[in-house]
């Protein structure tokens, strides 16, 4: 059997999409699957549209993903295994070769200064892997242009120079490139190359039917970097765009996709994106990771919004993301859960207070300083406080959740949060002591 050789061919003109993501992720799946080759070609003939800035959103969105290619030219003065991407900027004699060719054997003309290929007028029919077969009624097809006035190359036939070059064996990609794919064929033939095995895979789909285009909310691989989601879960859900292991499951590992990952099965229909989905399979993700593996992120995340100074007790950090790592579904939601941890000058949430820093509230707030103060540092541990909660409780003719929500919000600022005992015990008995002091201060002292 021959060996499989696939592409991503990105145009650098616009921000790393979804879609793209998508189609990057199913050829890379491809490849992984049968032992082939993943290339990666960056479409830049156009250059009133290409910007370098987008190359590299697409390169840190793929390396971010995990979907490394394996050959290309080699960069940066050739240091081994660095292979860049191929460019098709740099190619341009391969694609004037293939104009003179056509030229030469009557199968393109000048016309205006342009070239054109004279393509056939009889029907063409595409067999696809996942779409089946199609005809296209060419009688009414103009010569396509191939080559501009300006002696730049033309998108369709650059990309069926180097399918054909590349020893490119499948070509996996958006269903919005259907119909260029007859063009490609009478190219192809044209040019007396074999065609590759073609597989469309389904337009994705805003939640109320109409295309993602690149303005919809949700649509950028760079927004899901900066709001910290999680790479595998966002891969993740990539796969679900069009495959899925046909038992519901939705929570599958790289590695079981790989395995299992097939052309054939990618569904017909169109994919629908669902940020919901996307949000909770990252919260699972997020949920399953250890404190090793969340901790760079987490320090990356609240740094970056100065929260964590650069110097930081690494134990009380530990310890802090552990008891908030249930509630956290996202990256993004860390600053809001942990900021308190380090601030000892925190806000207090308005309605709250209203609510919980009452007469009796703060009378409960001050109880507890004083009984608390007693407990020996050592003994400041989750079950202890506890226990001295409810003693309290019971003593004063209370219910346990009458002294736990004023605690709760004199020591965060905030009405929810992790489970309070373990909370104290991490803030630690002189932080714990000291914010109820601040309270009272604040708030005004009760009379007893
Ligand atoms: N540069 C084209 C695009 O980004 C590539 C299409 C293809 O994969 O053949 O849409």
């Amino acid at each position: 059997m021959e060996s499989v050789r696939v592409r991503f061919a990105p145009s650098p003109t616009g921000m790393f999409h979804v879609g793209s993501a998508r189609t990057a992720l199913f050829n890379w799946l491809y490849a992984r699957h049968t032992g082939g080759t993943f290339v990666l070609r960056v479409e830049d003939t156009d250059a009133a549209r290409n910007k370098t800035e987008y190359v590299d959103v697409i390169l840190r969105g793929l390396q971010w993903l995990g979907m490394n290619w394996d050959e290309g030219p080699q960069i940066g003065g050739g240091v081994k295994g660095d292979r860049g991407p191929y460019f098709q900027s740099q190619r341009g004699e391969i694609y004037r070769r293939a104009v003179d060719k056509l030229l030469g054997e009557g199968k393109a003309y000048e016309s205006d200064g342009a070239i054109r290929f004279r393509t056939p007028k009889t029907p063409a029919v595409v067999h696809d892997l996942i779409c089946g077969d199609i005809t296209f009624d060419r009688t009414n097809e103009p010569d396509l242009v191939i080559q501009r006035k300006d002696g730049s190359p033309v998108f369709h036939l650059v990309n069926v120079v180097d399918d054909l070059e590349m020893g490119i064996t499948h070509v996996i990609r958006g269903e919005d490139h259907l119909s260029n794919t007859q063009k490609h064929l009478a190219l192809i033939e044209a040019l007396g190359g074999q065609p590759p095995h073609y597989a469309h895979i389904p337009l994705i789909l805003n939640p109320n039917g109409s295309k993602m285009s690149k303005r919809d909310a949700g649509a950028s691989i760079e927004d899901y970097i900066d709001q910290g989601y999680l790479p595998a879960a966002v891969r993740n859900y990539l796969c679900l765009l069009g495959w899925s292991p046909k038992d519901n499951r939705e929570l599958i590992t790289i590695e079981e996709v790989i395995a299992k990952f097939d052309l054939p099965q990618v569904n017909r229909a169109n994919a629908r994106f669902d940020a919901d989905k996307l949000f909770w399979i990252n919260g699972e993700y997020f949920r399953a990771l250890d404190i090793d593996a969340l901790e760079p992120l987490a320090v990356s995340i609240l740094q970056k919004r100065g929260i964590l100074p650069d110097k930081f007790d690494h134990a009380y950090f530990r310890a802090a993301l552990a008891i908030v790592k249930e509630k956290v579904k996202v990256g993004r939601e860390l600053p809001d859960w942990m900021s308190y941890f380090f601030d000892e000058d925190f806000k207090f949430d308005e309605a709250a207070v209203k609510k919980v820093f009452t007469p009796e509230g703060l009378t409960n707030v001050a109880r507890l300083r004083e009984r608390l103060a007693l407990i020996d540092s050592r003994n400041f541990k989750a079950d202890a406080l506890e226990a001295e909660f409810k003693t309290l409780a019971a003593a004063t003719g209370q219910k346990t959740g009458a002294l736990v929500h004023p605690a709760r919000l004199a020591v965060s600022g905030r009405p929810v949060g992790p489970s309070l005992y373990h909370l104290l015990e991490v803030l630690g008995q002189r932080r714990v002591l000291s914010r109820f002091e601040r309270v009272e201060k604040q708030f005004g002292a009760p009379v007893a």
